[in-house]
């Protein structure tokens, strides 16, 4: 193992934030997991970093920030219906989708093109244009510091919610995610419903959509939406879409007659957190190189040399300005550091 000191991590993370590690090492063995627990003088705090495009980088990281290079792909058991892969976590999620694409395995075709590894994936339960990933997801293996052991958590024990996990909670810096073992299709399962999909399968002129259609209507439909961290620092969705009760909706529907929503429950509803910003004046907002994206009031930009602070202040102001207008508590979907 070699353990790096004091290192920019502004090629890490998607938003280019330049905050230094005191320690950092590439992890590409399982075995070292064991050599890092065992030696007492590295830091306590240990933290994962997969492809850095979910994280705020606010300060320098005063641990050893250990980056995610296992990699493997491994069929581990198939029956008429479904194959089980396991796939080390250092594995690009996309390169994955790409996996499961040439080998005409249903599931994750909604999921293409999401950024980052799939070590990430568990954690926040990524979900696109319909799917979420713990519809795929059998187990996780991850290693535990403070038991000094791998262990294998099943799909029920993850606490899965919209982008929630136990991983994000309860197990925060205290496991390593090491490998996901999916179940994927064998018949194709595919979720349509997303309307913007239709219209992109329309326009491709697609009338019986394939796995490798949807995954490139989802794709098109990215491309077009979504600002390109390697243009543009970001960490795409900033802010969660909130959950709010039908009355108080009721109420803001009197007041705001546009307001969308999308029904959770049969007394909730979801608000898209991009259209509340926006209905407060952020779109397009910029102060120095910190930035509310001018077409996606959802996603937080760094033009070139904000701080992760900046951004953070920024991000605080968007939440109080929310709550004054609609007394909606909009909550962070990226992960501070
Ligand atoms: C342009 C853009 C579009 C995006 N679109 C979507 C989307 O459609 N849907 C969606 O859900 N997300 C989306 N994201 C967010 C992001 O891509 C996902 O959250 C992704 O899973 C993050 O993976 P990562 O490897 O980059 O994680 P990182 O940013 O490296 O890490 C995120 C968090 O997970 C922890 N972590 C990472 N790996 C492990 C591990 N092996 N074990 C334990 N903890 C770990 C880290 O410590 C950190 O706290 C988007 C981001 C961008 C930049």
């Amino acid at each position: 193992m070699t353990i790096q000191h004091s290192i920019s991590l502004k090629a890490y993370n998607s938003f280019g934030i330049d905050a230094t590690a005191e320690y950092f090492t590439e992890l590409k063995h399982l075995d070292t997991l064991q050599e890092i627990a065992a030696d007492e003088k590295l830091p306590k705090l240990k933290v994962v970093l997969g492809g850095g495009s979910n994280v705020l980088l606010t300060k320098p990281v005063a641990g050893l920030v250990i980056h995610n290079s296992l990699n493997g792909i491994t069929i581990k058991d198939e029956n008429e219906n479904h194959v089980w892969v396991e796939v080390m976590a250092g594995e690009v999620w996309h390169g994955f989708v790409e996996y499961a694409l040439t080998n005409n395995l249903s599931g994750i075709e909604n999921l293409a093109l999401i950024p980052g590894r799939v070590g990430a994936a568990p954690m926040q339960n990524i979900g696109a244009y319909g799917v979420e990933v713990r519809d795929t997801i059998d187990q996780v293996t991850a290693w535990h510091w403070a038991e000094k052991r791998f262990i294998v958590m099943r799909n029920e024990d993850c606490d899965f919610g919209y982008r929630e996990s136990i991983f994000k909670h309860f197990l925060k810096d205290k496991v390593l995610i090491t490998s996901v073992t999916f179940r994927l299709n064998k018949k194709p399962n595919l979720h349509l419903e997303y309307g913007a999909i239709q219209t992109q399968l329309e326009a491709m002129g697609v009338s019986s959509p394939t796995i490798k259609s949807v995954a490139e209507a989802v794709m098109s439909i990215r491309r077009s939406k979504l600002p390109d961290p390697a243009l543009i620092g970001n960490a795409g969705s900033f802010f969660k879409n909130p959950t709010i009760n039908k009355q108080q909706f009721d109420l803001l529907k009197e007041q705001f007659p546009n307001i969308p929503s999308y029904p959770v429950a049969s007394d909730q509803v979801k608000v898209p957190a991009g259209w509340l910003i926006e209905q407060s004046g952020w779109k397009g907002f910029r102060r120095h190189d910190a930035g509310v994206h001018v077409k996606q009031a959802l996603v937080l930009v760094n033009y070139g040399k904000a701080s992760g602070s900046e951004i953070q202040n920024l991000a605080i102001e968007i939440i109080e300005s929310v709550q004054s207008k609609f007394d909606i508590l909009l909550s962070m979907e990226v992960n501070i550091w």
